[in-house]
């Protein structure tokens, strides 16, 4: 992982502002506004995914959308509350290809990825959480930096340079794609890797 140069983003305001200004990648020009995380300081627990989508990059606000909805429900399964937690992404801008009048997301690249993982390693020491979960392969890649096998390291705990631990699982818009009569398994796998985080809100 790259070393961050000193940050002068103090507060999250101050992080909205330098994302909304930032045309460090292609992403940036063509969406509505930056989205930044939102949730608790000092979380026991940071929730990274790949990138707000088209519901959050119209609102503002992060994990809003279906994929959203179902981590809440997921976090819920697992004994994890959800306001001791932070939710964010690894990258600030949402990308996205026409089709019609439809934006169809799309993954950003390695490039993207890597250029938008300062603003994440500002936010990370804004918010100062205990531990993170990646939420899937682009979030595994910005918070350990290297690529992540993400069906092989799911539920597992992996170090990040900075000490903190990083909880491997699948993103939850995985499981919107899964066919009928496998979503109630995969949802409860998501659910299991999740629960390896329940013991961070253990009293
Ligand atoms: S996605 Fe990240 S690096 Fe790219 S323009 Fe937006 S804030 Fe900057």
């Amino acid at each position: 992982m790259p070393e961050t140069p000193l940050s002068r983003i103090t507060s999250l305001d101050a992080l909205k502002a330098a994302t909304m200004a930032c045309r460090e990648c292609p992403i940036g020009e063509f969406a509505t506004q930056s989205v930044i995380g939102e949730g608790k300081l000092k979380a026991r627990l940071m929730l990274v995914g790949e990138q707000p989508g088209d519901q959050e990059d119209l609102a503002g606000h992060p994990f809003i959308g279906p994929a959203g909805k179902l981590l809440a429900r997921a976090l819920a399964a697992a004994g994890i509350p959800q306001e001791q937690t932070y939710v964010s992404n690894a990258v600030k801008h949402f990308k996205y290809e026409l089709r019609g009048k439809r934006r169809i997301h799309k993954s950003p690249s390695q490039r993207e990825i890597s250029a938008c993982q300062h603003w994440l390693e500002d936010e990370i020491a804004l918010v100062k959480p205990a531990a993170l979960v990646a939420l899937g392969a682009s979030a595994a890649r910005s918070l350990i930096g290297r690529a992540v096998p993400v069906m092989v390291n799911r539920g597992q705990w992996l170090p990040r340079p900075d000490g903190r631990e990083v909880l491997v699982t699948l993103h939850p818009s995985a499981l919107l794609r899964v066919d009928a009569e496998d979503r109630e398994p995969a949802f409860e796998a998501f659910v299991a890797d999740l629960r390896q985080a329940q013991r961070l809100f253990a009293r």
